[in-house]
């Protein structure tokens, strides 16, 4: 099909120019102050970060896979220890438990909200919280709050005491989206954001933070981040290099005031959608009680997803998958990550059938219109009927 997109599913540069002018002015600063990596304008970040967020405090790294390697290496957790999250993600959740030497489980997800679900992972503590033959003793689970949604924190916070567990939240998709009135991020031990472009809060190149509630444990991540220093050149701990640049700090500071702003845009492009896809059979996004959605992706789901991506594509209307192939099925995993004691059906199913629409705060009015108008258009169209 030779259709040209007119609506992308994302649009970064559109991001750059709602602020060009404060961005500009912050990156010239930067440029103009000598001091390129780790200085005032990250320290500056990192404390409007934790307030913002309502941690006591918030570490900037160089991404979000890091975020996580770090703060599975400040508890001590890499070879011997099973740490447990989902199969449907980023693949860099997985990596980054394998960055240090951990061992990934993966549980299925609920089927309506695409994240951890808790049953199963009840299920793979009664069998591998002591280890088993070829699986060391669990110590830590890593629940993704996927496409800006919470998972079940309420129940998965209840068997990380229970099983006396470390919770780190994967919140590289939900800056401030809420439980309970509560940011996300405020639940466990610790939580890792990933500010890469096309997050809601994004950087213009690499980046990531972590929010943290202990100041001991802040602190040795901010040793572990530059080759475990806590005098300079004097290695106290085997640290590694992952630090914000100045840059980007700089214009993370100038976006962290408007996430809010931006964030409620995409609920009110959500709160249009929902409408438009009124009566179509396609499956909406499905908000918890007591949540707060911030729609980093708005996700659909029908067993029809390749025919609506070609129908909304022959009208301009750009769509993505996220993601195509859960983590356990990609080659570099395959056949040798341990599961859940139910596999993961229902990660294969969404797999399939998942559509991520256009969502992106500097979407016009008209663009939306637009978007509607095309989804009302998928009414009749069968997608109600079982494929
Ligand atoms: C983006 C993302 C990450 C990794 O972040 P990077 O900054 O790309 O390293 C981790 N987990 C999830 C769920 C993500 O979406």
């Amino acid at each position: 099909m030779s259709t040209t997109i007119e609506i992308p599913q994302n649009d970064l540069r559109a991001g750059y120019l709602a602020h060009k002018e404060a961005i500009d002015a912050a990156v010239a600063k930067v440029l103009k102050s000598g001091w390129y990596i780790l200085g005032e304008e990250v320290s500056a970040f990192e404390k409007e970060f934790a307030a913002w967020l309502g941690a006591s405090r918030a570490v900037g790294v160089a991404n979000g896979t890091d975020a996580l390697a770090l703060i599975l290496r400040a508890f001590d957790i890499g070879p011997g220890s099973s740490v447990v999250t989902v199969s449907h993600t980023a693949v860099a959740t997985v990596a980054a438990i394998e960055m240090v030497g951990a061992t990934p489980i993966l549980v299925d997800i609920d089927a309506d909200t695409y994240t951890m679900n808790a049953a199963e992972l009840y299920g793979v503590l009664q069998t591998y919280r002591n280890g088993a033959e070829g699986v060391p003793p669990v110590k830590a689970v890593i629940p993704v709050h996927l496409y800006g949604h919470c998972a079940e924190v309420g129940d998965i916070m209840s068997l990380c005491s229970l099983f006396n567990l470390r919770l780190i939240e994967d919140c590289a998709q939900a800056h401030g989206a809420r439980f309970f009135n509560k940011r996300l991020g405020l639940f466990g031990a610790a939580a890792a954001f990933s500010l890469y472009p096309t997050k809601n809060l994004g950087a213009l190149g690499d980046g990531g933070v972590i929010a943290v509630n202990d100041p001991k444990l802040a602190d040795r991540i901010m040793a572990l981040r530059q080759y475990g220093w806590e005098e300079r050149y004097i290695s106290s701990h085997a640290g590694v290099n992952s630090r914000l640049d100045e840059l980007q700090a700089a214009i993370l500071r100038v976006k962290l005031k408007h996430l809010d702003a931006e964030n409620e845009r995409r609920r009110q492009i959500a709160a249009r959608y929902d409408a438009a896809l009124e009566g179509t059979g396609i499956v909406r996004p499905v908000v918890r009680e007591r949540a707060e959605h911030v729609y980093h992706q708005y996700v659909v789901r029908t067993p029809k997803r390749d025919l609506v991506k070609e129908k909304l594509a022959g009208l301009g209307i750009g769509t993505n998958i996220h993601y195509p192939m859960p983590v356990h099925r990609q080659p570099a995993y395959l056949g040798r990550l341990t599961l859940g004691p139910s596999g993961c059906a229902v990660t294969e199913k969404a797999a399939d059938e998942v559509l991520s629409l256009p969502m992106f705060p500097q979407m016009t009015d008209g663009q939306v219109d637009r978007v509607c108008e095309a989804m009302a258009g998928l009414k009749g169209m069968g997608f109600d009927e079982a494929a």
